[in-house]
C-alpha cells in the first residue's frame, strides 16, 4: 500500500459522519489544561526558553501524554503551548494565538526574545537589499518593518506585546508578558508586563 491509498480524510473531524462542530471543539477543550503560550525564535539554543517560562509561571511542560483505554494519546497534562518563530517575534504568532484560544483557552501569553539571536545580527534595510538582488523581489511592504529584526530587545518586546494586545484575535482577558531569555545563564528578565483590563461583567 502507498502512503496516497491511504484515506487521509477520515482524519478530518469537519469531514466525520454526524459532525457538530460546537461539540468538536468542547472535546478539544478537555485534551490539555492551556494556561500560557510562549513564544519564542526557532533558534535551536533557545529551546530552553519553555523550560525556564514553566518555572516562572508555575506551569506544567512537557507533562505527560493522557491515553484512552485503546492506548491512543488523547491528551496532555501540560498547560505550555510553544509558539517557535523567527526572532519570537509576535508578528507570526498572532494566528496562533487565536487558534489556541478558540480550541483550548488561554490565560497568559508569554512573548520571549533571547542574547545572541541572529534576529539581531542584520537591519531591515539589510533584508530587504539582499532580498532585492539575491532573489529579484521587493519584500518592503511584505511585512511591518518593526518586526523583521531587533534592533534593541525593549522595543522589540514593546512593540510584540501591544501588537498582540491590539489584535482582535486576542481575547481581552489575558495577560501578556515580554521577556529576554539570556542564552548562557538560562536565565529570564522581565521587560513587559501588560496585564489584562479588569472589566466589570
Ligand atoms: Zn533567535
Amino acid at each position: 500500500m502507498t502512503a496516497v491509498d491511504k484515506n487521509f480524510e477520515a482524519y478530518v473531524f469537519s469531514k466525520r459522519p454526524g459532525y457538530v462542530e460546537k461539540e468538536v471543539r468542547k472535546e478539544f477543550a478537555n485534551l490539555m489544561p492551556l494556561r500560557t503560550i510562549v513564544i519564542f525564535c526557532f533558534d535551536p539554543r533557545a529551546m530552553g526558553i519553555p523550560d525556564a517560562v514553566a518555572r516562572e509561571f508555575g506551569e506544567v511542560y512537557p507533562g505527560e501524554a493522557i491515553q484512552d483505554e485503546h492506548g491512543n494519546d488523547v491528551g496532555t497534562t501540560t498547560s505550555l503551548l510553544n509558539v517557535v518563530v523567527a526572532g519570537g517575534r509576535a508578528m507570526d504568532a498572532l494566528r496562533s494565538i487565536t487558534v489556541g484560544q478558540h480550541l483550548l483557552g488561554i490565560e497568559n501569553i508569554v512573548v520571549v526574545h533571547h542574547t545572541h539571536c541572529g534576529a539581531t545580527s542584520y537591519t531591515a534595510d539589510g533584508i530587504i537589499d539582499a532580498f532585492r538582488h539575491e532573489h529579484g523581489v521587493d519584500i518592503s511592504d511584505l511585512y511591518p518593518r518593526e518586526s523583521v529584526c531587533i534592533t534593541d530587545f525593549e522595543s522589540s518586546l514593546k512593540y510584540d506585546t501591544e501588537l498582540i494586545r491590539n489584535s482582535d484575535g486576542t481575547p481581552k482577558h489575558v495577560n501578556i508578558y515580554g521577556y529576554v531569555y539570556d542564552i548562557d545563564t538560562g536565565k529570564l528578565t522581565k521587560l513587559i508586563e501588560n496585564l489584562a483590563s479588569h472589566n466589570p461583567e
